[in-house]
């Protein structure tokens, strides 16, 4: 007889996409002439960067003959795409990195799942809530999360709740926890940490042998000075840190598939007794074993995204879709709401008007404006009473969103 992992089974089903599905589908079949605009996806919606597509053509051509085929390529990544990271993300930012602390990986909902295979189940985790259901659900998963309540908390994560009361920033944990899901700018909430902000919690990891697991998928939003993009910008980081970074948002990968992973050197993590052992080692090891890297065309095409085109061209891309936010932080504040985020980040979050529900005025936006959004709560139960407007829409649905909330 084969046994499960029960973990699975106490794992609630991915209630937040399909529920927004169902009442979309309810309202198309009573309102057949309703045009629908959708703000609630989490997917980039403009094509690749010209550079990266050309890059990627010119590779598959390469497989075609047999002097530039290229069959199994290093598990980590090529050196060429590892290099360019390390140059144009970190090196220009005055971060020195090694290009063997750096892992290409197919996307960094990958990574910040898998990375808990290097971490003991009896591990405290905290995270921020809201949040971006993979880090609570892998951990679930893991068997590191216990047992969750009738709200989905899980009895042994340490939620660290972000809301309006200490405007989005969480607050250091009253218990002892040994790894910390961070992700800046965040998604749902778009909101930021600033240096001295995120400096608080590479201490509290430094004093507490802590790691911190910084998810900075968003990073190419942020526009404000005081704004990491990295997490090593903050001195000691490399101590206690692990980073995730991700094509998709940034270049449009979210199809093509690339992203990666730091792991420096100095990191380590203990055996029960106390031995400290370099993470950078077991990641490889992990990386090695399960997983046979990213395509060579897609880390042709991602590392076309450091080239002067391509970097202009990425550039556009975020600066479309920062205008979207922009329009939608405008049109929301203009009609009384609060609105948070959509400055670093592609998304906004808006408290719902006259303390109503996420749920409810996500109906009230589907059947009154034909606007779909995600609920807050859905992300965590700190979300409840927000929802979130997603920027990654076409411009012309944006603008007619917000006329017609206006209205
Ligand atoms: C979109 C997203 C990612 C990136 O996922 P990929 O697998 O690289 O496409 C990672 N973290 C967060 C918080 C995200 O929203």
């Amino acid at each position: 007889m084969a046994y499960i992992n029960e973990n699975f089974i106490k794992i609630p089903p991915t209630y937040l996409f399909s529920e927004i599905a169902k009442r979309v589908e309810q309202h198309k079949a009573e309102n057949p002439s309703a045009k629908i605009i959708r703000m609630g996806i989490g997917d980039v919606t403009l094509p690749l960067p010209d550079a990266s597509v050309d890059a990627m053509i010119k590779a598959a051509e390469e497989q075609r003959h047999v002097e530039t085929f290229r069959g199994y390529g290093p598990e980590q990544g090529y050196e060429f795409l590892r290099q360019a990271i390390v140059e144009n993300d970190f090196r220009a930012r005055g971060i020195k990195l090694d290009v063997d602390e750096v892992f290409v990986s197919d996307g960094a909902k990958s990574d910040t799942g898998n990375i808990g295979d290097i971490f003991g189940v009896d591990n405290r985790v905290a995270i921020t809530d809201p949040s971006y259901p993979v880090y609570v659900d892998t951990n679930a998963m893991a068997g590191r999360a216990g047992e969750p309540n009738e709200f989905n908390e899980w009895d042994k994560l340490t939620y660290l709740p972000c809301n309006e009361n200490n405007n989005f920033v969480p607050q250091l944990p009253t218990e002892k926890v040994d790894m910390i899901y961070l992700c800046y700018p965040n998604n749902p909430t778009g909101t930021t940490l600033s240096k001295q902000q995120l400096r608080t919690w590479v201490e509290y990891a430094k004093a507490n042998r802590s790691i911190i697991l910084f998810d900075a998928a968003y990073e190419a939003f942020i526009t404000e000075e005081n704004v990491p993009h990295s997490i090593y910008e903050i001195e000691g980081a490399k101590e206690v840190a692990i980073e995730f970074r991700s094509f998709s948002k940034t270049a449009g990968f979210t199809g093509t598939r690339c992203g990666y992973t730091v792991v420096p050197k100095e990191l380590v993590g203990y055996t029960h007794q106390g031995e400290a052992v370099a993470l950078n080692k077991l990641w490889l090891r992990r990386q090695s074993t399960k997983f046979n890297g990213t395509s060579y065309i897609v880390q042709r095409g991602a590392e076309a995204t450091f080239t002067p085109e391509g970097r202009k061209q990425v550039k556009q891309l975020i600066e479309y879709y920062l205008e979207n936010a922009r329009i939608i932080r405008e049109g929301v504040s203009k009609v009384g709401l609060k609105v948070f985020g959509g400055v670093n980040a592609p998304y906004v979050w808006v408290k719902a008007p006259e303390n109503m529900g996420s749920w409810e005025y996500f109906d009230y936006l589907l059947k009154q404006k034909n606007i779909v959004t995600t609920p807050g709560a859905g992300f965590g139960r700190s979300g409840e009473g927000y929802i979130r407007f997603s920027a990654f829409g076409s411009r012309e649905n944006t603008m007619e969103a917000m006329e017609r909330i206006k209205r």
